[in-house]
């Protein structure tokens, strides 16, 4: 039976992400489809408990699918951890007579989200927007496809110089807690080694890769390092490196936040459309405390509890893939 819906909040938390307007704007159209007010809610959970919030309709959302960042803006908002803090966002939420909510974040965005509905009974539904990819319940979150043609492009342009000094490169990636980025541009690049959180080898298989690809007749090499790797980052890792090899020109790039900007991807805007229907599809269905995602090709709701508890690992088979074309 489809639920009665008069309005529909949307804001963006956390991390900004590329593709993060496209929801919004897909989130925004939906309601508008079905006869439903959106609300667009600024500066996430900060906005929302001091009301910061705005009737929307379709043309408020023209041309922003093509834009980078969030038009709603993002925030960090330490007094909705509290109950106090979520209590007055409850109290704003009835206010301007708001009846359900969809959020669009990371893991600390969903933990919020699963409170608030848990707390007040609260209908609410997570879109994944991060570039990390480290959310569980979808293969691919918002911004990570745009993140790694940044990185891969940037990346193209170092390779050029270092073939050209026969340079050793390290370039630090965004990641710290996973390797998605880091892995697939590595790949995609054609990088010597990758390092990455859930896989690290260590320097001694570093230093060896190093030596057998300098004997293999290699004369400068890329070294993507995710930021969370246990060696402490691309600085302290050609400190080492060069303490070892002290023959080797190294130099070292951090990309940062470069890596969160620039015009989402076409696959980020068709996955940030699809989810943002799908959120607002399944509040008319009275669903709640999930989050959208997308499985093989199919979109898929997961718990949130289970969005936040469990860990998206990444694939071991495209290490072997790594180590064996890096040759
Ligand atoms: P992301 O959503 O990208 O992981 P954060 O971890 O910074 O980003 O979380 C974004 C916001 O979500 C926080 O500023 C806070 O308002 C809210 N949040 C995060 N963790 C919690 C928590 N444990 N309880 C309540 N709210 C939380």
């Amino acid at each position: 039976m489809t639920k009665q819906l008069s309005s529909i909040g949307v804001l963006t938390s956390g991390g900004d992400a590329p593709g993060m307007n496209a929801a919004i704007r897909a989130v925004v159209r939906t309601c508008v489809h079905y006869g439903i007010k959106p609300y667009g809610i600024s500066e996430g959970y900060q906005g929302l408990m001091e009301g910061k919030m705005e009737l929307l309709n379709a043309r408020s959302v023209a041309n922003i699918i093509n834009q980078g960042g969030t038009f709603l803006k993002s925030a960090r908002c330490l007094e909705f951890r509290t109950p106090e803090g979520r209590q007055q966002a409850y109290d704003v939420f009835k206010e301007k007579g708001l009846d359900a909510l969809v959020v669009i974040g990371g893991d600390g965005s969903f933990t919020g989200a699963k409170l608030f509905a848990e707390e007040f009974g609260v209908p609410v539904i997570g879109i994944p927007g991060t570039i990390d990819n480290d959310i569980y319940g979808t293969d691919f979150t918002i911004g990570y496809d745009t993140a790694l043609n940044t990185v891969v492009e940037a990346v193209d342009k170092l390779r050029d110089t270092a073939t050209s000094h026969n340079r050793l490169f390290f370039i630090e990636v965004m990641g710290r807690d996973a390797g998605f980025i880091a892995l697939n541009t590595g790949i995609g690049c054609g990088a010597e080694e990758i390092l990455i959180p859930e896989a690290s080898r260590g320097l001694d298989h570093l230093v060896n890769s190093l030596e057998r690809s300098g004997r293999a007749g290699k004369t400068s090499s890329i070294i993507i390092v995710a930021e969370g790797d246990k060696s402490g980052g691309a600085f302290e890792l050609a400190r080492q490196v060069e303490e070892r090899l002290p023959n080797y020109d190294s130099k070292v790039t951090v990309l940062g936040h470069i890596q969160r900007g620039g015009s989402p991807s076409c696959a980020d805007r068709v996955l940030a459309s699809r989810l943002g229907v799908a959120a607002v599809k399944l509040l008319r269905e009275g669903q709640s405390g999930v989050m959208v995602g997308i499985r093989n090709g199919h979109v898929v709701s997961t718990f949130l509890s289970d969005a936040i508890s469990q860990k998206q690992g990444i694939d071991p088979g495209l290490l072997e893939v790594a180590d064996i074309v890096s040759l």
